[in-house]
Formats: C-alpha cells, structure tokens, sequence
C-alpha cells in the first residue's frame, strides 16, 4: 500500500479498496472545492485542507482569539485554524510579570512586533505565576465580553495541560479549539516549514541541547539534532 502522508490522518479523508486490492484515498474537501483532488496524488506531504481527526475544531459564531507565545506551535495553530475556516482576531500572550515571555523569555516587545506582521490586535497580561489561573480567567471574562466565541490553543499531546485549558475555557463559555491537538511531532514541524514559517531557537535546557544552538534557525538540521536525543521531544 502506497503511504497516505497526510491523508491518513486526515477527516476529510475516506480509504477504498478497489476490485483488485489497491488503496485509493478519496478526498471528501472535493466534492465542494475545486482546490482538491477527488483522489489525491501520494503521498500528500502538504495541504492547506488537511484537518487531524484527532483535532478539536467546534464550530464557532464569531471571531477568536489564539493563545500566543510567539514560538513555532501558537503560529502554526492560528494558521490552521484560519485555514479551518476561523477568524483569529486577536492574539493573547500571557506573559511573566516583566512583560517577558513565559518559558522562552524572550521579550514582550518581540510578541508585539509579531502581532504587527500579522496585522493582528494583541492582548499582552503580564502575570506572576501564582496569579496566573486568576489573571487568567480574568482575560477569559473580557474576550467574552468583546464578543469571541472561542480561544485557539497550540497544544499537542499534553493531556493534562489541555484539560486545564480547556475547563477554564469552557466554563467562560468559549470554544476551546485545539487544531494540532494529536498531530505527531515530527508532522508539526515538517507543517511548520512546509507552510513557510521562520523560527529561530531562543531558548535551550542546557543538560538536554547544546548551547551552541542559540540563534540557530529551526530547520530540519536543528529537528535531526533533536531526533537523535530519545529523552527530548522535539517539539518541546
Ligand atoms: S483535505 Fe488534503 S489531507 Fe485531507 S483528505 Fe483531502 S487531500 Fe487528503
């Protein structure tokens, strides 16, 4: 069987097994979009309509908003989540109390000059981390009040930290939308650069990855590095 790519993880996506035994995928975006095939040339290794049947992509009645941290994940969230049909309006960084990016650290002012490139309105709420489920769900209150319907994550495989997500999401009465949720790892990042997007390592566990990456592109040498570490996710 010939492999899928993206296809076989896709809910767009339908297997057929001819008379003689051969696999086809049917693509069932092409019953309404010229822009697809009915059967797909294999593999699919880029498509602006694949959707993970793992991901979580409510139907929503107005615009969202999208959890940003400025790294490679929150960019590929809201670029799929637009190409899902969503309006992200608004990006939402919740910060350290200096501004700073939680965990990266990188600085705020790097977040707002990405918000500008995006021509995106930015919400930046600065917060210690014992306030953070208070400022938290005070952000939560005025996205509802500015009429979103619902907040963009770029959570992957973490269970424990979407659930807390998405309960505080769901009791402010806003969709929660996860569209990477289940994707692989290594799918993220292939996506990532496939979809044209730059990043750049700003921050490194230093018994894990060497210094020497800092400032390195995140490209495919950087994610083979990765790969060779089994005790390192490459995403993170
Ligand atoms: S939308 Fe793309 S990935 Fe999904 S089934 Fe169609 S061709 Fe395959």
């Amino acid at each position: 069987m010939i492999a899928a790519g993206l296809c076989e993880t896709c809910r767009h996506a339908r297997p057929l097994t001819s008379a003689r035994g051969s696999t086809f995928w049917q693509c069932g975006r092409a019953a309404t979009d010229r822009r697809f095939a009915r059967y797909p040339r294999l593999p699919v290794t880029r498509c602006d309509g694949f959707e993970a049947t793992t991901a979580k992509l409510p139907a929503v009645g107005g615009p969202v908003a999208v959890a940003w941290s400025g790294g490679k994940d929150s960019a590929l969230a809201r670029h799929r989540a637009l190409l899902s049909g969503y309006r992200p309006a608004l990006l939402v960084n919740m910060a350290s109390a200096d501004g700073s990016v939680r965990f990266h650290g990188v600085g705020g002012e790097l977040v707002a000059r990405q918000a500008d490139a995006l021509g995106a309105e930015l919400l930046q709420v600065p917060t210690a981390p014992e306030a953070y489920e208070a400022r938290f769900e005070e952000m939560l209150g005025q996205l509802r009040a500015r009429g979103f319907a619902g907040l963009v994550f770029g959570n992957l495989h973490l269970a424990d930290v979407q659930a807390w997500f998405a309960t505080r999401t769901a009791r402010a009465g806003l969709a929660h939308v996860e569209p990477l949720w289940g994707w692989a790892p290594a799918e993220v990042e292939a996506q990532f650069l496939a979809a044209g997007f730059r990043a750049v390592v700003v921050s490194v566990m230093e018994d894990r990855v060497d210094r020497r990456w800092l400032g390195a592109p995140f490209d495919e040498r950087f994610v083979a590095a990765l790969a060779a570490r089994p005790d390192v996710d490459v995403c993170g």
